[in-house]
């Protein structure tokens, strides 16, 4: 993770620069709806009929600091307190999300250049206190640094942030779940739900989806991380709905199987402000059936099997 002075004032930089495409998006989008209301009226436009606005689909409201999902606006994100929500189902507002997030995986991290400008300068500098002419500098030290730069960037920012954690784009757990600790089987206290990839019934789900695209400056990483749980009791002792997280180890389940189980992954990605066109993805997860026993600490449900 990145911090200090210089990650903050990458990220608001970053913000900044998303800000601003966003209300350049909006403002185009308001002058599509503005077209829109024209055409309806019978004025003449001038232009072909602009595609609608919104998503048909259910989408998201993503928080745009900690990429909380909610159904709806919360207002105050409850994951870290921001105020700035991002309205999916606007295909403008979802674009420039789309359009940030790739522009961020096709460059390496401003620290990083930082860091290594900072180190070939050092390199050049230690080679003039060796050779003690500038000339030599120039001739060797400028062409190998520029050749590494151009050449291994890359490289190095894909191995650095393989190294580095990384918290999923976007996610949506319960943000303080809290059970009794216990032990026992997980009836359902209440309609199961469908686990998203493999159409599994279940009491709980969780999902993680890996984006990766090719050429781009990061190893595969996790695009979205997702845990539901339908209302159920343990032991006696009732736990709301999504008032717990499953910890299952999640497995991967294949497109072919995931579709064949009736996914729509288009559908199932654009309603979190992914789209399947953009580059590969890896679908995991893990679902508990009711009746399984499972070990509930308070906050999560472990399989009992695995202690
Ligand atoms: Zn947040």
């Amino acid at each position: 993770m990145v911090g200090g002075a210089g990650g903050i004032a990458h990220a608001a930089a970053a913000m900044a620069r998303m800000d601003r495409e966003m209300r350049r998006r909006l403002a185009e989008s308001k002058a599509r709806r503005r077209h829109m209301k024209d055409m309806h009226n019978g004025r003449k436009a001038g232009h072909p009929p602009a595609p609608p606005a919104r998503s048909d689909l259910a989408c998201a409201w993503m928080c745009g600091t900690c990429g909380l999902l909610a159904d709806s606006n919360p207002k105050t994100c409850p994951g870290c307190q921001s105020l700035y929500w991002l309205d999916l189902g606007d295909h403008a507002v979802a674009d420039t999300v789309r359009e940030s997030e790739d522009r961020a995986r096709r460059q390496a991290p401003q620290w990083l250049q930082v860091c290594l400008i900072a180190a070939a300068s050092a390199g050049v500098l230690l080679l003039w206190l060796i050779l003690g002419r500038a000339w030599s500098v120039l001739l060797v030290g400028v062409p190998a640094v520029t050749v590494f730069w151009l050449a291994g960037l890359r490289s190095i920012a894909w191995a650095v942030a393989a190294r580095l954690p990384h918290q999923p784009a976007r996610w949506r757990f319960p943000i303080a779940p809290g059970a009794l600790p216990g032990t026992g089987a997980a009836e359902p206290n209440g309609p199961v739900l469908q686990a998203p990839f493999s159409g599994t019934d279940c009491v709980a789900w969780r999902v993680g989806v890996m984006f990766d695209v090719e050429g781009d400056y990061r190893p595969p990483q996790w695009a979205l991380a997702e845990a539901r749980s339908s209302a159920i009791s343990l032991d006696g002792s009732p736990i709301e709905a999504d008032g717990i997280v499953f910890e299952g180890p999640l497995r991967p389940i294949s497109l072919e199987d995931a579709e064949e189980a009736g996914l729509n992954l288009g559908a199932f990605l654009r309603e979190r402000g992914l789209f399947a066109g953009d580059g590969s993805y890896l679908l995991f997860e893990a679902c508990l059936p009711a009746g399984t026993a499972v070990v509930c600490d308070g906050a999560v449900l472990r399989p009992a099997s695995e202690g």
